[in-house]
This record gives C-alpha cells, structure tokens and sequence, in this order.
C-alpha cells in the first residue's frame, strides 16, 4: 500500500465511504491472490475440520481499525487477509447483524463489501 492510497482510505474512513476501497483494483487483484492461496477454502471451518468454499476475503483486524493493513496479506507472522464463507463472515462481523436485525440500515450491505 502506497502512502497515497493509506491516506485516501483514512479520507474513506473518516467521511464514512469505506465501500468504495472494494472497487479499488489492488484490493480486487489481492482478493484474488488470497483466495487462491487458500484454494478457495473457508479457513475457519478448516479449523473445525469441515470443508466450505470461500467466496469472502476478511480483514483480520479490520479495515476502519487498521487501514495501514488494507492490502497486507500478511501481519507479521500472521495473516491479516483470510478467506472466509458467508456464513463464517456473519459470525466475524457481529455488530453488522445487529443493525441489520434492528432495521437500522435501508438494506444488508453485500458480503463482499462487508470489511
Ligand atoms: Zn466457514
Ligand atoms: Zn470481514
């Protein structure tokens, strides 16, 4: 991530226009790249021993906390970047679900929007 790009995203964060970050083509490209690299495997439920194609990249520590991670497949020794399922994502991303339920949002923001 170039210093350029981390302070447009921290102008998205700030202005609360994260979803347009996934239409940026080093996220599509890197996407890509992580899901390969995982074959297309939910990597949570390969934790629990059952098998999931993963269609979701997650950040790991997420994007409004760490945006200097955006594009960082790797932090440190561990992945920032996972593929994930759908229904795995939903459980990572709690607080979404919530408003979602509560009627607060017009409509469900798509998985692949989801940071
Ligand atoms: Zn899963
Ligand atoms: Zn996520």
């Amino acid at each position: 991530m170039t210093e350029g790009q981390l302070l447009k995203l921290r102008e998205k964060i700030e202005t609360d226009n994260v979803d347009s970050f996934y239409h940026w083509k080093d996220w599509e490209r890197l996407r890509q790249e992580v899901l390969r690299m995982d074959h297309y495997e939910c990597q949570i439920c390969k934790e629990k021993g059952k098998y999931r194609r993963a269609d979701i990249v997650h950040h790991v520590k997420h994007l409004k906390d760490r945006p200097d991670l955006a594009l960082s497949i790797w932090d440190g020794e561990e992945r920032q970047l996972i593929s994930v399922c759908k229904r795995c994502h939903e459980d990572l991303h709690p607080e979404r679900t919530v408003q979602y339920r509560y009627g607060k949002k017009e409509k469900p923001l798509t998985e692949e929007r989801w940071d």
